[in-house]
């Protein structure tokens, strides 16, 4: 498939097969080359378009060549979503395309017990992919730092907007170190999002789907 044409690890390439994808979407065509290459993005773009493997395919790859130094005990890559909906979905994702790499993931929302996801991150994480209550409620007990946080995910930023999200997460974005690699997507560009993206993005690829 056209999805050998990416510098792509080959069993990702053999999980995205497995799943059935035959050609890359229109944004992965677009992103996946830029972000293995670490560059930030703004993606105007919905779900439905292939977004998740657009951006979760880049950090997998990049992690799987790369695996995480186990003695730090950092979170390599956070994934903030509005639902704890999309943050299962994201999450089941990522565990299909990397499958068999051993990269350490882990999903935490609200509504659930914490001290499992408080043990997951205490361990290092390549990819936790969070709602932002929750995340915030960690942030604030200690539970987790971003010191070598390397890649910053934020998705549905319009949603997060209509939630009422946008202070926890513009409060969540304070606390992650200002040297990393940044993604925004977002389906509609209100005021406010192209504000955020012009302070969080430096020299974006830009996406519109
Ligand atoms: P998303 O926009 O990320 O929510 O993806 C929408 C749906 O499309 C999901 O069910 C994906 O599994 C599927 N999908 C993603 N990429 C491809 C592809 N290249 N070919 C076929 N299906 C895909």
């Amino acid at each position: 498939s056209e999805f050998k044409e990416f510098s792509l690890l080959a069993s990702i390439i053999d999980r995205v097969s497995l799943k059935g994808y035959k050609q890359p979407t229109p944004i992965q065509k677009e992103c996946i080359p830029a972000l293995i290459n670490g560059h930030d993005l703004l993606g105007i773009a919905q779900t439905g378009t292939g977004k998740t493997a657009a951006f979760s395919l880049p950090i997998i790859n990049n992690f799987g060549r790369n695996k995480i130094d186990i003695k730090a005990k950092s979170t390599r890559s956070l994934i903030l979503t509005p639902t704890r909906e999309l943050a299962s979905q994201i999450m089941q994702n990522i565990d299909d395309y990397a499958d068999g790499l051993g990269l350490k993931t882990k999903v935490v929302y609200g509504g659930v017990g914490r001290q499992d996801q408080v043990d997951s991150i205490a361990l290092g994480l390549d990819i936790l992919v969070a709602t932002p209550g929750r995340l915030l409620d960690l942030i604030k007990t200690g539970d987790i730092d971003f010191q070598a946080l390397e890649v910053f995910v934020l998705d549905e930023a319009d949603t997060m907007l209509d939630m009422g999200f946008f202070k926890d997460v513009q409060r969540i974005i304070s606390k992650l170190p200002k040297h990393r690699q940044t993604l925004l997507f977002s389906a509609t560009m209100p005021a406010e999002i192209e504000i955020l993206a012009q302070a969080i993005l430096t020299d974006p690829i830009k996406v519109q789907i």
